[in-house]
C-alpha cells in the first residue's frame, strides 16, 4: 500500500503542477486550511497504527496546509487513546468525540461541519479507501470539478453476500429514485467548499450521504479503484445497518414505495370487482352453489396482508416525517481536541521545523 502510495504521489499529481485544461483552483498563498480530511472511526485500535503512518505519508507531500479530523462515534475499544495521543504530537490532527454511537453517516456529518478546507475529503478509517487515491481526486478537483468520488471497479475479498446485496442494491435505487445516485460509489470522496455549504444547508435528520451529494448537481466526476479488504479489524456493518442504510437511500430519495402501494390498491380493488361480478353471475346461473369458505379465507388473508404491507410502507415514511418534527440533533459532541490550534503546514514541514530549533 505504500508503496503504490509513493508511486502514486511521484507522478506529480498533487505537488502544484497545474492539469491541460482548464485549471479554476490554484494554490492558496495563505495558511488557510487547504485540505480537510474527515475520517469516522468505530472500534477500529487495530487499523488505526496503519491508518496514521499512511496519512502522514500523504499529508507530507500534499501542495498545501492539510487538516484531519477523526470523528470517534463513541468507540469502546483503544481508538480514542490513540487518536487523542496523535492529536496531542500533530497541530493538523483533530478529534471530535461524540457523545455516543451516532452511526457512520452522522459520523461523516458531523466531520464535515468542522473542516475548514477548500477541499474536503471523507474517507474510511480502515484503508478500504484507500490514500493512494486521494492525489487523483485532487487532480480532478484541481479540473474544476466540485464532487469526485470514488467508484469500486472492483472489491477484493469481499463476501459473496455482500457483493451481491450492493450490487443489487444500486441498481435498484438507479431504477426508483428520482435523483442520479452513481453506481458502486461509497462516500469516498473530495468535496469542493461550496458542495460542503450545500451539504451543511440540508438539514434532513435521515442522512444518505453520498445521496445528498448525488442531489447538488454541480459539477461532478468519478475515479475508479479497486477496494481493498479491510487492512486490519472488521467490518461495523451488520446485516442490520447495511439494510438501514439501504431504506435511508430508498425511502430518502424516492417516492416509488408510495406509488407502488397506490398501485397495488388499484389493482387488488379491481380484481376483487372482477370477482364480484364473477360470483353474482355464477349466483345467477347456478343454483347448487355450495359457500366455498376456504377461498374466501385466502382471499380475506391475502387482503389483509396487503393492507398491512400498504400501511407499514406508509408508516415508514411517517416515521421519517416524526423525526423531522422532533428535530433533534442529528448528534452530540462530547468533546472536539485541536480544533483551536493555528493552521500550520503539513506534519513533515512541522517536524523539519522543530528539528531545526
Ligand atoms: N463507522 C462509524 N460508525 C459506525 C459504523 C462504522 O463511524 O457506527 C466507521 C468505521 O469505523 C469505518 C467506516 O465507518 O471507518 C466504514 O465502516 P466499515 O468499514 O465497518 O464498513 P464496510 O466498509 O464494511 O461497509
Ligand atoms: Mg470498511
Amino acid at each position: 500500500m505504500l508503496l503504490t502510495q509513493t508511486r502514486a504521489l511521484s507522478s506529480g499529481a498533487v505537488l502544484g503542477r497545474t492539469q491541460p485544461g482548464l485549471s479554476t483552483r490554484k494554490a492558496s498563498a495563505s495558511a488557510q486550511v487547504r485540505y480537510s480530511f474527515v475520517i469516522p472511526v468505530y472500534n477500529e485500535e487495530a487499523v488505526l497504527p496503519a491508518l496514521l503512518l499512511e496519512l502522514d505519508l500523504l499529508l507530507a507531500m500534499l501542495d498545501g496546509p492539510a487538516e484531519v479530523i477523526f470523528v470517534d462515534d463513541g468507540s469502546r475499544d483503544g481508538s480514542a487513546e490513540i487518536l487523542n495521543g496523535q492529536v496531542q504530537k500533530t497541530a493538523c490532527y483533530r478529534l471530535l468525540q461524540l457523545s455516543r454511537n451516532f452511526g457512520h453517516q452522522a459520523a461523516i456529518t458531523a466531520g464535515i461541519s468542522r473542516a475548514r478546507g477548500d477541499a474536503v475529503i471523507i474517507m474510511d478509517a480502515d484503508l478500504q479507501d484507500p490514500p493512494c487515491v486521494v492525489p487523483d481526486m485532487i487532480a480532478k478537483w484541481k479540473e474544476g470539478y466540485d464532487v469526485v468520488y470514488a467508484r469500486r471497479a472492483a472489491r477484493q475479498r469481499e463476501g459473496i453476500f455482500k457483493r451481491a446485496s450492493a450490487w443489487l442494491f444500486y441498481r435498484f435505487m438507479r431504477v426508483v429514485t428520482d435523483v442520479e445516485i452513481p453506481p458502486d460509489v461509497g462516500d469516498f470522496r473530495l468535496v469542493d467548499r461550496r458542495a460542503v455549504e450545500a451539504f451543511e444547508n440540508m438539514g434532513e435528520r435521515d442522512r444518505f450521504v453520498r445521496g445528498m451529494f448525488a442531489w447538488m448537481g454541480y459539477r461532478q466526476t468519478a475515479i475508479t479503484f479497486t477496494r481493498p479488504e479491510r487492512a486490519a479489524g472488521d467490518t461495523k456493518y451488520g446485516l442490520g445497518s447495511m439494510a438501514r442504510l439501504a431504506t435511508d437511500g430508498l425511502l430518502g430519495f424516492s417516492d416509488a414505495p408510495l406509488r407502488m402501494v397506490v398501485w397495488l390498491g388499484i389493482a387488488i380493488s379491481f380484481l376483487a370487482m372482477l370477482a364480484g361480478v364473477y360470483a353474482v353471475v355464477l349466483r345467477l346461473v347456478r343454483d347448487d352453489l355450495v359457500a366455498g369458505w376456504a377461498s374466501i379465507i385466502a382471499v380475506v388473508s391475502f387482503l389483509s396482508g396487503i393492507n398491512m404491507l400498504m400501511t407499514g410502507i406508509v408508516g415508514l415514511y411517517v416515521g421519517r416525517i416524526h423525526r423531522e418534527v422532533k428535530g433533534r440533533p442529528l448528534y452530540l459532541v462530547s468533546e472536539a481536541v485541536g480544533f483551536e490550534r493555528d493552521v500550520r503546514p503539513a506534519p513533515l514541514v512541522d517536524r523539519l521545523a522543530g528539528a531545526g530549533s
